[in-house]
């Protein structure tokens, strides 16, 4: 990465006679100390500037990727699931077993759970 090494400023000034503005820069104001206005030809004298600083805040914070949503969010099991686990496990399968069997299937009724998961044995 590299810093810039100097930034160029226009001033802008605004004819006091006809209000048309103008821009210029630092160097300009320096080396002709005044202006002919080219809207009403007007000569204005600039009021005289030393230095103009300009002063770069470099950002300090890294470009962060975009906070990724959480996907392995704990899916909240309806009540038919939740009483097939307990049914199931209560028949004497295992609750790590019952939870992945119920969690993986869709069925409507306790019974269906039950059923299947008999049947797969
Ligand atoms: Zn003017």
């Amino acid at each position: 990465m590299i810093r810039p090494i100097s930034a160029e400023v226009y001033l802008k000034y605004r004819c006091a006679k006809c209000h048309c503005e103008w821009d210029k820069t630092l160097k300009e104001v320096k080396l002709l100390g005044g202006m002919i206005c080219g809207g009403c030809e007007t000569y204005s004298k600039f009021e005289p500037i030393s230095e103009i600083r300009v002063t770069p805040i470099f950002s300090t914070e890294t470009v962060k990727a975009p906070k990724q949503t959480q996907t392995n969010k704990q899916v909240e099991l309806s009540d038919v699931k939740k009483d097939a686990i307990s049914a199931l496990i209560s028949l004497g399968c295992g609750s790590k077993e019952s939870r992945e069997f119920v969690t993986t299937h869709e069925y409507d009724t306790i019974e269906e759970y039950i059923t299947a998961a008999v049947k797969k044995g």
